[in-house]
């Protein structure tokens, strides 16, 4: 009931194709990219339709949190 307007999601794509990865699910006031049902902490490879590398790690996104929050 706490996070009732929290469940804005937010989709991840390919920078360069637009290809859609996955999406942003907060669950326990973390945010996590959740692929096909999974929430992913660490993530790293290349997009299959145009190769553009793609990373994702929980703890970086953490850290720009931090600092966005500040700002
Ligand atoms: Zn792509």
């Amino acid at each position: 009931m706490v996070d009732e307007s929290a469940d804005v999601e937010v989709i991840i794509e390919c920078q360069k194709c637009g290809r859609v990865v996955g999406n942003i699910q907060k669950v326990l006031s973390q945010d996590w990219l959740v692929v096909n049902g999974i929430a992913i902490t660490v993530m790293r490879g290349v997009c299959t339709d145009c190769g553009q590398e793609f990373h994702w790690s929980i703890s970086e996104k953490k850290l720009a949190q931090l600092f966005t929050k500040e700002g």
